[in-house]
């Protein structure tokens, strides 16, 4: 279920601090803390999932609760009417640092496209 060897699972259970925005029974949301645009959000699920590659049929409704929840912390925060991006690094390429899986909610600023 939780890893204690992973930070994320170490925040959820009050054992790493971290400034947190929103809470349910299924996820966790605190800022990033090293922020790359004036709202930086990291959304989890509280189950430890690592990747979008590893989700089990089990994770079927809380990655769309995430979803979900990634447009409430949006509108929280202010970052709703302009525009915002979520992204979900997968793997190596994309520059996944963290293995257990999140949404960046991230606002604030206009963003370019393509990513680097
Ligand atoms: P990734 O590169 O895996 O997509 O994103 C991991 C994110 O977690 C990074 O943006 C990084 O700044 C953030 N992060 C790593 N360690 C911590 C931590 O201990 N606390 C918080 N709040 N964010 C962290
Ligand atoms: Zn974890």
């Amino acid at each position: 279920m939780s890893d204690s060897n992973c930070i994320f699972c170490r925040i959820i259970a009050g054992q790493i601090p971290a400034a947190k925005v929103y809470e349910d029974e299924h996820s966790f949301a605190f800022r990033d803390i090293n922020p790359q645009a004036p709202v930086h959000v990291l959304l989890i699920p509280k189950r430890h999932v690592v990747s979008l590659k590893e989700t089990a049929s089990e994770d079927h409704a809380v990655l769309g609760h995430l979803l979900i929840v990634a447009g409430k912390i949006a509108a929280q925060e202010g970052i709703a009417e302009n525009g915002f991006r979520v992204v979900a690094n997968s793997g190596g390429d994309a520059g996944q640092t963290v293995f257990h899986l999140h949404l960046h909610v991230m606002g604030g600023r206009p963003m370019a496209w393509p990513p680097g």
